[in-house]
């Protein structure tokens, strides 16, 4: 395979690559091996075994007991299923700018004519349910018919608080479904479907689950469910219904990504060995030891109130002057590991440390020592010792 120009003129860079990006994560020998099996008959009796466990399985991670569709499409795909079956042109939907990913979900509904209102925000913090509520209180007519909010906004490293919002919806005596993407979120931080009441769930499979780019789903309400009978957008491909007959069989209208299907066979059994509480501690443990490097750097992290950390990533601020490019390609190009970019307005101004999915703590020193041997390389401002304090929070 053709690598990194810095990398290929090194020759073959021995060791593990350290994909340290939020997204797409570090896959699993386990899963690799999982997946590694010849692609069978999607109509016959093997096929439908499969199906049946992972649209079971799956439910345990949503923490749902209600159905979840899979589609065989990146997580983009699986926002417009999200919208094209519940709602219809000209809907009110409400948004709130965390930052580039719910800048996209909102270009994605203005394309399919929905009629956004998108309550702006600085891309340091996460969704706030008093300005939400407020919103909602305002529409006595009810004109509103969704809230859609990102979970974990992955370009600023920021968490909103899902609970908070459905209680602020409630409080607020307002119908709209609420809607919530946790593309980088799910299986790596604590996120309830049922118990929260949301209506949507948008996820995906390159992130917390552990499994290569494809896979991405749909956890949906009865209420949602509801709204589909009645919505107008045009959908084919995403229709729920279509999907829901075959499933119950254990089956898919169209070809399924079966190979990713094992994968995902085996991720859902990786998550229910080691255990979901496990699993979230264990990803705001290394949130945490990451922070402590980062404040011994001297450096800032992008997200400003310690209540919305993200466990599964933290954005970092370049002092000024600085460019969050340049250090990251001397990363790459030294010590073989991959760092987020800044994206949309942080272009350049910020790097992103994902340390969810397949991680431990070991992963994470390299990745710390990676950065910090980075930053002294690139000349970036900072006081070293990071990597000790990420250690003395790890051998707590
Ligand atoms: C990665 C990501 C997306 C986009 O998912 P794709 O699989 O690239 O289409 C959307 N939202 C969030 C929060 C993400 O992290």
């Amino acid at each position: 395979m053709k690598l990194a120009k810095g990398l290929a003129l090194n020759g073959h860079p021995s060791g593990r690559h350290f994909l340290q990006i939020p997204g797409p994560t570090n896959v699993p020998d386990r899963i690799l091996r999982a997946m590694d099996y010849p692609t069978i008959d999607h109509r016959g009796p093997e096929f439908q075994a499969l199906g049946k466990s992972v649209l079971e399985g799956i439910r345990s991670i949503f923490q749902t007991e209600q159905p979840v569709i899979i589609y065989p499409a990146s997580g983009t795909g699986a926002w417009e299923a999200a919208l094209v079956n519940t709602l219809s042109p000209g809907d009110k939907v409400l948004m709130c700018e965390t930052g580039h990913f719910a800048s996209l979900w909102k270009r994605l509904a203005e394309r399919l004519q929905l009629d956004v209102m998108f309550i702006p925000g600085d891309w340091r913090h996460g969704a706030n349910p008093q300005r939400l509520a407020d919103e909602l209180r305002k529409d006595q007519a009810h004109s509103i018919k969704a809230v859609c909010v990102v979970h974990n906004e992955t370009s600023t490293g920021v968490t909103s608080q899902i609970a908070a919002i459905r209680h602020a919806m409630d409080e607020a005596k307002h119908p709209a479904l609420l809607m919530v993407d946790t593309i980088s979120s799910l299986a790596s931080v604590d996120y309830q479907h049922d118990a929260w009441g949301v209506d949507v769930t948008v996820a995906g499979s390159q992130k917390g689950l552990m499994l290569p780019p494809g896979l991405s789903f749909n956890a949906i309400s009865a209420k949602a469910l509801k709204a589909s009978e009645s919505a107008k957008l045009p959908r084919s491909y995403w229709d729920w219904q279509d999907m829901l007959g075959p499933n119950a069989q254990g089956f898919f209208p169209y070809t399924p990504a079966s190979n990713l299907l094992y994968g995902l066979h085996e991720a859902i059994a990786m998550l229910q060995e080691e255990g979901l509480p496990q699993v979230f501690a264990r990803h705001q443990r290394h949130a945490a030891a990451t922070r402590a490097a980062v404040g011994a750097w001297g450096l800032e992290v992008l997200a400003k109130n310690p209540k919305e950390y993200s466990p599964a990533l933290t954005a970092i601020l370049m002092p000024d002057g600085h460019s969050a490019d340049a250090f990251r390609k001397i990363a790459l190009e030294r010590f073989n590991l991959s760092l987020g970019q800044g994206l949309g307005k942080v272009s350049g101004k910020v790097f992103r440390i994902g340390h969810l999915g397949d991680f431990n703590d070991l992963m994470l020193m390299g990745t710390l020592s990676g950065v910090e041997m980075a930053l002294a390389i690139a000349k970036v401002p900072h006081q070293p010792g990071g990597v000790r304090a990420a250690m003395d929070i790890l051998q707590r």
